[in-house]
């Protein structure tokens, strides 16, 4: 099933993270970037890889993966 994925935009830390939209854990909307409709949040972290440099995915809402995915 596809999801629609956001990006935290911190741009203090530099700390990049991709949620669900939904999850309780995204910043507001001040704080987020839309990401796009992904089938999975390795997809949807790989284009936030690609368009911030990096990214880690949200432990709560990201099926599980707790990897970061810094390049
Ligand atoms: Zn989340």
């Amino acid at each position: 099933m596809k999801k629609h994925y956001s990006i935290s935009k911190d741009s203090q830390r530099n700390h990049r993270e991709v949620h669900t939209m939904g999850c309780k854990y995204q910043p507001d909307i001040y704080h987020r970037e839309y990401l796009g409709f992904f089938s999975s949040s390795d997809e949807a972290a790989a284009e936030a890889t690609q368009k911030h440099g990096q990214a880690c995915m949200c432990k709560y809402c990201c099926s599980g993966q707790v990897e970061d995915l810094q390049l």
